[in-house]
């Protein structure tokens, strides 16, 4: 009976807790998003416009985020996160236009899908991608769910093709699958036959068993050539995001010379568990998402921005 009663104190904090961080969180939403107006001329007193739809849908928006972030915080404590992962600002109304990152350019690519490293946004948001497919730990799924984390795949088929089901359960939770190659093959070393093989192959197997021809195509290794990219197009590919950092069980690796994040960068991390690094799938989340928090930045959804 101690005990009952006990964990109904518990209960009851907790629920106060959180009420009070919505309240919060509320009141710090609504305030940005105020001041962000930025009008100059203070109308007389008396004169104010009545802006009484608006704010009223601001407050909704601010409720869900306020909500959203409780919920994360919670999700935080229970998976060992060190800090609650910071939300991401509203998808860009419009959408960046995205370009070939200088250096990675093949002849004709202005006619051919982008390949780049970075998406152009000035938010302190960073994409994470995950490739290939050898691990399917089902706590992951529900880790990046409970922490509302968006992620995207690149999925190889003869990783997957052990258990569709796993990234069926993966695409129900909002995950868009793309595509990383039937056999995963240093796809220079094809002929242009061969590459167009193994992306419209994949495109064939994601759509037979997901429903859907991805749009995003990442080669393996990050390795390329001018026929890559003519396969790719005629496949349906729309770009080619590659990375700017990769994340590890135990450690981050870094393409630029400041070893650092910046808004835009695309992670990368892949689909591994103990066998293949030091720690497991929710050991490397928590590790990229300290580095991330710290830094400041919060994980956007990428089909938001492309
Ligand atoms: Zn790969």
């Amino acid at each position: 009976m101690q005990l009952v009663r006990q964990k109904e104190e518990c209960a009851r904090r907790r629920k106060n807790q959180a009420r009070a961080l919505v309240a919060a969180l509320s009141v710090a939403a609504i305030a940005s998003g105020c001041a962000s107006g930025g009008g100059s001329a203070k109308p007389a007193h008396g004169q104010e416009p009545l802006n009484a739809p608006p704010a009223r849908a601001l407050d909704s928006y601010a409720q869900k985020l306020a909500a959203t972030q409780v919920a994360r915080t919670m999700a935080a404590k229970r998976w060992g996160l060190a800090k609650t992962p910071l939300p991401a600002p509203p998808p860009p109304a419009v959408k960046p236009r995205i370009t070939t990152r200088k250096g990675f350019e093949v002849k004709g690519q202005a006619n051919l899908p982008p390949v780049f490293t970075t998406i152009p946004t000035k938010e302190k948001v960073v994409f994470l991608t995950i490739d290939d497919g050898a691990e399917k730990d089902p706590a992951l799924l529900r880790m990046m769910s409970e922490l509302r984390l968006p992620y995207t795949a690149f999925l190889s088929d003869y990783l997957v093709n052990e258990d569709y089901t796993y990234f069926k359960k993966m695409q129900d939770r909002g995950v868009t699958l793309n595509n990383h190659t039937l056999n995963h093959r240093y796809m220079p070393g094809l002929s242009y036959e061969g590459q167009r093989r193994e992306i419209c192959g994949m495109q064939d197997v994601i759509k037979k068993h997901y429903g859907k021809r991805p749009e995003l195509f990442r080669p393996p290794y990050g390795n390329y050539n001018r026929d890559t990219l003519r396969a790719a197009k005629s496949c349906g590919i729309k770009a080619v995001p590659l990375w700017a950092s990769e994340a590890f069980a135990d450690h981050m690796e870094w393409r630029e010379w400041d070893r650092d994040l910046h808004p835009g960068d695309i992670i990368l991390t892949h689909f591994r568990g103990r066998e293949d690094w030091k720690g497991t799938m929710p050991d490397m989340v928590r590790k990229v998402m300290k580095t991330v928090t710290d830094k400041g930045y919060a994980v956007a959804r990428l089909e938001d921005y492309l």
